[in-house]
């Protein structure tokens, strides 16, 4: 059996199975605890929780907090902030359910050790914007991990999982899942009575910015690898939004985050020759997408759609203007600070570029595209709502239950929810917990079962890739080139060039077309074909090539759903030059796609949006 004819096939039994211990993972081991004091709960995790997902590095703010205490804002106002920054399609029941409960978990972390800046004079939390507070986030995660940690019954760490398991006995339900231990080898099967999806977004399915050496460096965090819409995906779970890619500005090189800038710091940009550019483009915009220009305040997309075409127009670079905020100690501090806790790497670019802030104002640019559930953009699955909110079209069961029975998601995983970030991510994990663990009391005797056929077929698929390199390496013509396999890191770059080329990515300065998304179609259709042929040269590469796979399932889906919206909904995020406006007459409507394992087929329709809040 080769090098690791020796691995043990493990087998877990648990009420609830979390898989992917970030925020929203964690908030949902946490609350099943809470709810299920004698189930048995297991959170499974591809890396170690203690530092895994987007937040691993630290924050340097929580972005989502009412401030409900103090009557700083109300669920109703967030609800109306993100339909506005998402051009009107937003699920306005989860956002709600998210929002009113948001605080309670900002206080919770508080609670657990996490230091809160205050303002001096009032005594409350330090805001940064109308939504952000201020935290010395550096041990964000560590605090949040350990919370998770002492609720659970076990933690898996290092176990990259595949695929769920379905129940062999009831269609549409779900039994499991299986994945690997990316240290030992070891073969693991987890049958649940529930499971509850929180495996983050996905990075890398466009080429970035920063190729060669500088490949790793991504915006969204690089090891988010699109787990979170593969595994639902593959089940057959309906999916919405998922054309929804988010674009950022962000710092140039180093992806430096700008919300501490434009907030705190009062700073603002102005282009190659120092002028103002955005009103430039307001009538153009205006022709785009009618009223949505007037909104306070502006879109996210808008502001990236006003950069670019000044960029397009020659007048580049963009800047930030710093120089004004830094001659402020203070500013100057909490400029630095900002990277410091949250994204070093920015500091590191500009100390090596010579740029320093006070002095230099430093340049902007987009990033490629990403695909998550929690920023400004809502891609992900399509999940029942709250009993005392949803409408009743929006509700077939529990609570953040997808289509599929039993499999529950939170965070990046569902769709229609923007501006949750991580307190919200957190949040809907709890959200997610509480109504699994009443599906778990609720189910009786009637649990799902697993069948050993299926994860003995799957077993083989999954450890495929370590055998074709064994084999194929004898045919090896110079460095790791061999005929007879691909290796993951050039799958990735075959995924990304067509993600970029095709479907919007940075090469085409986010343009794309019905004849382009086709083609993108009938590539990533012979991508996967190859897919058979990957070859993995250790476990490390063993987890390259299902995160690669992971990776075409979300970039599929994403194609599916960019063609069928036919609109330019997001200027900014991505253009349908063959539909250069935005179309609310037709489009102003969820689009849900389904795949179906059985024929291979991808499903489109349309959900209607209902607007419960004035
Ligand atoms: C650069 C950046 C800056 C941000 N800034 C802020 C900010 O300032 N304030 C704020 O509030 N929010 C911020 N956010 C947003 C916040 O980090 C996310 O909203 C939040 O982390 C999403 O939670 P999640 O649980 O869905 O994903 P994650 O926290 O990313 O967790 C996903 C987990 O799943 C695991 N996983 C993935 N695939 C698998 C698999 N196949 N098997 C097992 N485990 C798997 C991952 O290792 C990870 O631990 C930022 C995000 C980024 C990337």
């Amino acid at each position: 059996m080769g090098l690791f004819g020796g691995r043990k096939t493990v087998f877990v039994d648990a009420d609830i199975l979390v898989i992917g211990g970030g925020m929203a993972g964690c908030g949902a081991t946490y609350e099943s605890r809470y709810w299920g004091r004698d189930l048995k709960i297991v959170c499974v995790e591809k890396a170690n929780i203690e530092r895994s997902g987007a937040v691993a590095q630290g924050l340097y703010a929580i972005n989502c907090y009412m401030g409900m205490q103090w009557g700083e804002n109300q669920p109703e106002d967030h609800v109306r902030y993100a339909r506005n920054d998402l051009m009107g399609l937003v699920r306005e029941d989860l956002g709600y359910d998210i929002a009113r409960h948001v605080d309670g978990t900002v206080h919770k972390f508080e609670e657990w050790g996490l230091p809160m800046m205050r303002d001096p004079k009032t005594g409350r939390y330090q805001r940064e914007g109308k939504w952000q507070i201020m935290i010395h986030g550096e041990s964000y995660k560590p605090i949040v991990a350990e919370a998770a940690r002492k609720a659970a019954t076990e933690v898996y760490n290092r176990i990259m999982v595949t695929h769920l398991l379905m129940d062999k006995s009831k269609a549409n339900r779900v039994a499991g899942a299986v994945g690997f231990n990316v240290r030992t080898g070891d073969f693991h099967v987890f049958r649940a009575k529930a499971v509850i999806v929180a495996a983050g977004g996905a990075s890398h399915i466009f080429k970035p910015r920063a190729v060669g050496e500088g490949m790793g460096r991504t915006w969204y965090a690089p090891w988010s690898s699109g787990s979170c819409y593969a595994l639902p995906i593959q089940v057959g779970a309906k999916m919405t939004q998922m054309e929804n890619r988010i674009v950022l500005t962000r710092f140039k090189d180093g992806y430096g985050p700008v919300g501490a800038y434009f907030l705190h710091l009062k700073t603002y940009t102005q282009n190659g020759y120092g002028e103002e550019y955005e009103k430039r483009w307001y009538e153009d915009t205006k022709a785009m997408v009618g009223d949505y220009v007037d909104h306070h305040p502006v879109p996210t997309c808008l502001r990236n759609h006003a950069l670019l075409k000044e960029v397009a127009a020659g007048r580049g670079p963009i800047r930030m203007v710093t120089m004004e905020a830094f001659q402020d100690p203070h500013k100057e501090t909490v400029g630095w600070e900002n990277f410091l806790g949250m994204t070093i790497g920015q500091a590191v670019v500009w100390a090596s570029q010579n740029i320093d802030p006070k002095h230099i104002n430093p340049e902007l640019t987009t990033s490629e595209p990403y695909v998550m559930g929690s920023h400004a953009t809502c891609s992900g699955a399509w999940a029942s709502g709250p009993e005392d909110y949803a409408p009743a079209e929006y509700q077939w069961g529990y609570n953040r239950m997808m289509t599929v029975d039993g499999l529950f998601g939170a965070g990046d995983t569902i769709g229609g929810t923007a501006h949750k970030f991580s307190s919200g991510s957190f949040t809907e994990g709890r959200i997610a917990a509480k109504a699994a663990v009443k599906y778990v009391m609720d189910m009786g005797k009637t649990q799902p079962q697993v069948s050993e056929q299926e994860y003995r077929d799957l077993e083989k698929v999954i450890y495929q890739p370590l055998e074709n390199y064994r084999v194929g390496r004898n045919e090896i013509v110079a460095g790791t080139v061999s005929p007879s396999y691909l290796l993951p890191i050039h799958g990735l770059q075959r995924l990304e060039k067509i993600m970029d080329e095709y479907v919007g990515g940075i090469s085409t300065n986010y343009m794309t077309n019905g004849v382009l998304l086709n083609r993108g179609l009938e590539l990533l259709g012979m991508l996967r074909e190859d897919m058979a042929h990957m070859g993995a040269e250790d476990l490390h590469q063993l987890q390259r090539t299902w995160e690669l796979h992971h990776r075409l399932w979300a970039s599929e889906s994403v194609t599916h759903h960019t063609l069928f919206r036919e609109e330019t909904r997001w200027p900014g995020y991505y253009y349908r030059g063959d539909h250069m406006k935005l179309d609310d007459e037709n489009w102003h409507c969820f689009t849900l796609s389904r795949y179906d394992r059985n024929t291979g087929k991808w499903d489109l329709e349309k959900a209607p949006v209902y607007h419960i809040i004035d």
